[in-house]
This record gives structure tokens, C-alpha cells and sequence, in this order.
């Protein structure tokens, strides 16, 4: 169980990660509404600034994702769950909380969901969403589409 202050120090965690992710999403926005009255200019390489595009369109479904999972966290945290695997329920240390505020699993979880990943994987099955923010960020798994 986590002591109030952990608790409040947790929340500040995700409510700054929320905020940021918000901004990030806005920002990918306001770009694709200038790229739209940008069409038609022809002075701009036109191939690379599709590219710029897809990309920001990528992240701002990635962002999406993400807050998805920030916003299910502050529920567990208010629900006084946060620190509760939803494998196996055992506790999810403090420590493991605060590097990895997204998380739901126990660390012994989290390491046999990602062996059954990659097994899953090898299989060529899509294994939808895992946990994002585990590992490196350039992990996370996006919508194929090119
Ligand atoms: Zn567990």
C-alpha cells in the first residue's frame, strides 16, 4: 500500500505527463491544419513534407494511446489501486511506479507478458498493444500503415 505522499507523488508524475502529451497532440493539430492550407504551394519539396506529416500523424495516435493509459492510471491511483498487478495482484513497488508511471503489471509480470510477446511475435500474430513506456520509446507500437 502507498503511503499518501507516495500516492500524491505518483499523480504528479502522470498529471505532468498528461499535460505534456496534451500540448504534444495539440501542436500535431495545428500542423496538419497548416499543412492543409499549405497544399498547393509548390515552392516546398512536397515529398518530404508528406513525410514530416505521416509522421506527426503517428505520434499524435501514439500520444493518443498514451494518455489513454495515463488517464486509466489516475483512476487506479484514485481507486487506490495503482499499486495492485492486474495479473497477479501483488504489489507493484513505489520505485517501479515512479520510473514507469503507465505500468499495471509487477515487474515478474511484466517480464513474462514480454516473453509471450515476442513469442507471439516470432508466431507472426499481431499481439496488439503491449505496455508502452517499458522500454525505449521508439518501442511503441504503431498502426502499420505506410
Ligand atoms: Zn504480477
Amino acid at each position: 500500500m502507498l503511503s499518501p505522499k507516495e500516492k500524491a507523488q505518483i499523480r504528479g508524475v502522470l498529471e505532468e505527463e498528461q499535460k505534456r502529451l496534451v500540448k504534444k497532440s495539440e501542436n500535431a493539430l495545428s500542423y496538419s491544419m497548416n499543412h492543409e492550407r499549405n497544399i498547393g504551394r509548390d515552392s516546398i519539396d512536397e515529398s518530404m513534407e508528406e513525410e514530416i506529416f505521416s509522421t506527426e500523424m503517428r505520434l499524435h495516435d501514439r500520444e493518443k494511446f498514451l494518455l489513454g493509459k495515463i488517464n486509466k492510471q489516475l483512476r487506479r491511483l484514485d481507486a487506490d489501486e495503482i499499486d495492485v498487478c492486474e495479473d497477479c495482484s501483488e504489489s507493484i513497488s513505489f520505485r517501479r511506479l515512479v520510473a514507469r508511471p503507465v505500468t499495471t503489471l509487477c515487474i515478474d509480470c511484466k517480464e513474462q507478458s514480454e516473453r509471450e510477446e515476442q513469442a507471439t511475435e516470432q508466431a507472426g500474430r499481431a499481439g496488439g498493444f503491449g505496455d508502452l513506456n517499458e522500454g525505449s520509446e521508439s518501442e511503441a507500437k504503431l498502426p502499420a500503415e505506410e
